[in-house]
């Protein structure tokens, strides 16, 4: 019996993962397979369950909503911030990227999207939030994980 995609077990896959507009976003193609232990949240929930009793070899096309994936767009994540809070900052253009703190300590990364004289838009919203994700994923290889991968949640 070969052994199934499942709790506890360590997974290497390559991944073609595409928009609706069949843009490619991410994929594994022309580098190393990605390798991640099951069960562990490594993984968006949605493609975990799209391989869960999948064996070695298997093909899985998956669509992924966004509440199994990157979660659906926050309007609150959207805020417009004085220019006077971006110390340091030279020039606040749109596309640049900064690390933020929230009131409850979690760093989030948030993006300029806009600037209007001293106002200056940002979103914190995950690049993929909202989107519905297509997954082309080819199993190449399923193991027992180790007893310390379980214990540290992740692959060694
Ligand atoms: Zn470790």
């Amino acid at each position: 019996m070969s052994l199934l995609i499942g709790d506890n077990v360590v997974v290497s896959m390559h991944y073609t993962l595409t928009n609706n507009d069949g843009e490619v976003l991410d994929t594994s193609e022309g580098s190393d397979p990605l390798v991640y232990l099951h069960g562990a949240g490594n993984i968006i929930p949605g493609l975990e369950k799209a391989l869960t009793g999948k064996p070695a070899g298997a093909s899985v096309q998956a669509k992924i909503a966004p509440a199994e994936a990157y979660g659906e767009v926050q309007p609150q994540l959207v805020e417009t911030e004085p220019a006077a809070a971006f110390q340091g900052v030279d020039k606040i253009e749109p596309g640049m990227a900064f690390q933020a703190q929230g009131s409850d300590g979690s760093v989030r990364r948030i993006v300029v999207t806009e600037v209007s004289g001293d106002e200056v838009t940002v979103d914190g919203n995950h690049p993929l939030a909202g989107v519905e994700l297509n997954f082309d994923v080819q199993v190449t290889d399923v193991r027992e994980a180790s007893a310390e991968e379980i214990s540290h949640g992740h692959v060694h």
